[in-house]
């Protein structure tokens, strides 16, 4: 009877041990998932990174204790059913530690995936910037801001001009590169809190919180040069190298900026192969609007409205050009257009 309650107090003992080296292995992988900070734990206790550390430091202090409890008792003889409480208590403790750091690590992994789902439910797979779902959202929130706050925002609806004699001249998959290249173009052109967003086939939409209509219009103009003097897909630039593609319809840069009235400019016949093809080059008409304070709120729809209507007229008036509503807008935007480059 005794040396059975002798080999049950170290059975629950070891196999508890056990259960806290165990813990440790989950406690490590999430210590490794968050980010490491420059500044050491004791000058920045309040991280999750250092508290986990100082668990695992814990847990690792149990481990020793519960050795020198299996030490201590080598030479002790136990006698009864009430000195196996102690033995069961370290058990169901090593238990409970290892289910609740099992746990966390699971949480933490199905957080992350359900975080990277909804990135990419809000992101556009072509051109990587987000969607038309993130937009509808990020705009409702701005007007709700700006109608409670008087915090000014601005939108910016960009169209390739010409972008159909792209895809007819050189095919859809070039006209798909050039969409990629454009994604890239634009949101490193733009600001960090500025959102960029794929509003329809080759249209973009970017929403500038906190910011009026005048530096909307200097910014998007900016880009609109930006993207003129873009090379969008080269010779040079293969179909493996996404990064180096950008769209539209001239040779050079120079008649990419020539090609301002509209005129697709110098379109070549389709290379056969991948080095024969020519430089492309593209340009875009922006219609900007900035929301309106006035008695009436502005809904996320009128000023996308007022933006598209921007847009037609940069069109009508020959393209590759900035155009901003203006109606009452705060200080009225009248008219961006080329005329540096
Ligand atoms: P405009 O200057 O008047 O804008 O002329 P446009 O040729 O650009 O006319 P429009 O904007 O109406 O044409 C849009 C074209 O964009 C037609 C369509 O084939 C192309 N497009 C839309 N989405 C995609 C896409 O995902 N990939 C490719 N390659 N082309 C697309
Ligand atoms: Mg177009
Ligand atoms: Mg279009």
């Amino acid at each position: 009877m005794q040396n059975n309650t002798l080999w049950i107090e170290y059975g629950l003992t070891t196999v508890a041990i056990i259960l806290l080296v165990k813990a440790l292995i989950p406690v490590r992988e999430i210590i490794q998932q968050l980010q490491p900070l420059n500044t050491s734990c004791w000058a920045s206790a309040g991280n999750a990174r250092c508290r986990w550390k100082i668990l695992s430091a814990f847990i690792f202090l149990f481990i020793i204790g519960y050795l020198l409890f299996i030490v201590m008792h080598a030479s002790h003889h136990v006698n009864t059913i009430g000195d196996m409480v102690i033995p069961w208590i370290l058990f169901g403790g090593a238990i409970f530690v290892f289910m609740v750091c099992s746990l966390s690590v699971k949480t933490a992994n199905d957080l992350r995936k359900i975080y990277i789902l909804e990135q990419e439910s809000l992101t556009d797979p072509l051109m990587g910037i987000y969607n038309r779902r993130y937009l509808d959202r990020r705009l409702s929130e701005e007007t709700q801001r700006a109608i409670r706050y008087e915090v000014p925002f601005s939108i910016f609806l960009l169209d390739i001009d010409h972008f159909k004699q792209v895809n007819d001249t050189y095919g859809h998959q070039i006209g798909d590169q050039v969409l990629k290249k454009l994604g890239i173009v634009i949101v490193n052109a733009v600001r960090e809190p500025d959102i960029v967003v794929r509003y329809g086939g080759e249209e973009i939409l970017v929403i500038l919180p906190s910011t009026k209509i005048t530096p909307t219009i200097d910014i998007a103009e900016r880009l609109r040069q930006i993207i003129a003097e873009t090379m969008m897909v080269g010779p040079e630039l293969g179909t493996e190298q996404p990064q180096a593609i950008n769209a539209q319809v001239s040779p050079t840069p120079e008649t990419a900026t020539d090609s301002r009235q509209g005129r697709a400019a110098h379109l070549q016949p389709a290379p056969k192969k991948e080095e024969e093809r020519p430089a492309i080059y593209i340009t875009v008409s922006i219609g900007v609007a900035g929301y309106r304070f006035s008695d009436i709120p502005d809904s996320a729809e009128m000023i996308i409205k007022r933006a598209d209507q921007a847009l037609y007229q940069a069109k009508e008036q020959g393209r590759n050009r900035v155009i901003s509503s203006n109606g009452n807008d705060d200080q009225a935007g009248v008219v961006s257009n080329e005329k540096t480059t």
